[in-house]
């Protein structure tokens, strides 16, 4: 059965059933008299249900940082106007039970999901519709089957799989998950690649073909979940997982190694991060500092907007953790597909071209004070960057930096110590920035080039829509020009050039992006930088600058793909040919 390959891995072993079939609601009439109770019955859920969800969420912390964050969208959606008012509106107007009715809500706010082209969203309306169940199972008074009472290795296979079951599950015996529903951005999506469990959502009548104790394989590589496999299958199987276990642990060992290429030309590896949690453990990766802090979860995570102590606090942890090693803090990136609730922005027809970025801090200078005294505050524990995002024009750059200035000397009047030199940068990450790239490098000490943004705007391709996610292509010929366009006004004001978009971390695409420029430093996702990192030790920048010049000479995106895809398959076949590294042989130890 195929689905949505959400956290790698294979995990092979008997499958535990878990029944979150849905209730099936009846519709009852109410007497006049009864309608008050009925509202208030609905009350005593939705406040239970709080509870519950608040608990959950203290449990989650402990967790993962940022599985946490994801719970916190349940407990906004207790206080949305449409599923509680709405709901309390109908049982009045209609005189239906609560059940029904809240069921009723439940089903328009879908109808409306389906007309949304955004993935992200999508992705929410099956943790909606998980809410909605916990709300109806506290109406109901249904107590479900716990999974805190699972004694062996198991593989999960359910409809769904709600936040109190992520935390209940005794995770040692968890070995893979498979879920009809769900996807990347769901929470089942992000809990599993938070613990590295092996899991495939998205498959469509996968529990009516399962039954507890059937043998199964999740194959959180290729998306894949296999029943019954026969010897031949499960030797398959065993080959695949023992394979990328030994690819993993393999690509780890490099950690303490630098990225340097073969003729001595040294990359700084740094990791993106979004809680200072992270910055406990990107080490074990080999980062060698933080290249990308974003900023906007602490913002998003909190009921009320953080203060200048509170970030300082923050910042500072992540500067001792880091001691010497660089972290680049990005100030407030909020807008688009981060929305904060606290500042609502997400009324604007255009919400990509909207007040995000450094747009929304100038019109905010007292939000964006904060941020600047927290940071600075900080950067006397270790070596804090300021990193301004989605940059325009030159204006908001001096803006900005008149803003730092006032929080300096904020900060001196309260006495309070700072870094004096602390560096700033821009994050170039719109055409506009590409364009007078020049100009901007003059009032900044190095730049970071936002990709994800960047091939967005350069390409006019909305990053989170699925209908054109097919034309969202970095290695568009337009992109490449403007990294190299780039690239050469870095080198020519002397300024550092690091990358911290999706493509920094993409392998495939490391040697063309060192062969385009002096790259001081690529950040990304911790996970990717062994692999990334082993790249660089096997080439010499003189190959890839040979590659790129190849490729500027390219004019379509199938011609430039191909031909790099070609020449990273033949330079590492274990590394971009999945057949030969995880499938049809054993890897030696
Ligand atoms: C980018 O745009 O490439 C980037 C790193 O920022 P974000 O993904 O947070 O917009
Ligand atoms: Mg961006």
């Amino acid at each position: 059965m195929k689905g949505i390959a959400v956290s790698k891995g294979v995990a092979i072993g008997k499958a535990y059933l878990l029944d979150r079939s849905k209730f099936c609601i009846l519709k009852q009439k109410l007497e006049d008299h009864e309608v008050e109770n009925e509202i208030q019955r609905f009350r005593d859920a939705i406040a239970k249900t709080k509870v519950q969800m608040v608990d959950i969420k203290n449990r989650a912390e402990k967790i993962a940082d940022k599985y946490a964050v994801i719970l916190d969208t349940y407990t906004l959606l207790l206080d949305d106007d449409i599923l509680v008012n709405d709901t309390i509106e109908n049982i009045r107007k209609n005189r239906t039970n609560a059940e029904w009715t809240l069921n009723q809500t439940l089903q328009n706010f879908l109808n409306l999901f389906d007309n949304i082209n955004d993935d992200y969203l999508k992705g929410k309306k099956d943790d909606l519709d998980l809410l909605v169940q916990a709300i109806l199972r506290n109406l109901i008074g249904h107590s479900q089957e716990t999974l805190s009472d699972i004694q062996e290795p198991v593989i999960i296979v359910t409809h769904s799989l709600s936040p109190s079951d992520t935390l209940s599950m005794p995770r040692n015996f968890i070995k893979g998950l498979a879920t009809e529903t769900g996807g990347k951005t769901s929470h089942v999506g992000i809990f599993a690649a938070a613990l590295g469990i092996p899991a495939v959502t998205g498959i469509k009548n996968l529990t009516s073909q399962i039954n507890t104790g059937d043998n199964v394989v999740v194959d959180g590589i290729d998306g894949e979940v296999i029943v019954h496999p026969n010897e031949e299958n499960s030797q398959y199987f065993l080959k695949k997982q023992e394979n990328y276990r030994r690819y993993e642990e393999r690509l780890l060992a490099n950690i303490h190694q630098s990225a340097e290429t073969l003729d001595g030309h040294q990359i700084h590896l740094l990791a993106n991060i979004e809680s200072n949690q992270e910055a406990k453990t990107l080490r074990k990766f080999g980062a060698e500092g933080v290249g990308l802090y974003r900023t906007e979860f602490l913002y998003m995570s909190a009921s009320n907007l953080p203060g200048e102590r509170e970030l300082y606090e923050n910042f500072k942890a992540v500067a001792q953790e880091m001691g010497k090693r660089p972290v680049v803090i990005r100030t407030l990136d909020i807008g688009m597909d981060k929305q904060l609730a606290g500042i609502p922005t997400n009324d604007e027809d255009n919400p990509a071209l909207g007040l995000r970025g450094i747009r929304l801090s100038l019109a905010k200078p007292e939000l964006f004070l904060s941020q600047l005294k927290g940071i600075l505050r900080a950067s006397l524990y270790g070596n804090v960057k300021v990193l301004y995002p989605m940059i325009s024009s030159v204006s908001e750059i001096i803006q900005a930096n008149e803003l730092l200035q006032k929080a300096k000397e904020l900060l001196k009047e309260d006495q309070i110590p700072f870094d004096e030199n602390i560096e700033i940068g821009a994050m170039i990450e719109t055409p506009a920035a590409t364009i007078c790239i020049d100009h901007i490098l003059e009032h900044v000490n190095f730049i970071s080039i936002g990709t994800n943004d960047l091939i967005q705007y350069l390409l006019a391709i909305d990053r989170v829509n699925e209908n054109v996610a097919h034309l969202y292509q970095p290695f568009h010929p337009a992109v490449i020009r403007a990294l190299k366009q780039i690239f050469d006004a870095a080198k020519k004001a002397n300024k550092k050039v690091s990358i911290c978009g999706e493509l920094g971390g993409d392998p495939m695409a490391t040697m063309l992006l060192l062969g385009l420029g002096d790259l001081h430093d690529l950040s990304m996702e911790p996970h990717s930088i062994p692999k990334v990192k082993k790249i660089i030790r096997l080439i010499r920048l003189e190959e890839a600058r040979q590659m790129a010049d190849h490729v500027l000479n390219l004019s379509s995106v199938e011609e430039i793909s191909q031909f790099i895809a070609k020449e990273m398959r033949t330079r590492f076949p274990d590394d971009f040919d999945r057949d030969l590294s995880f499938q049809e042989k054993i890897i030696p130890a």
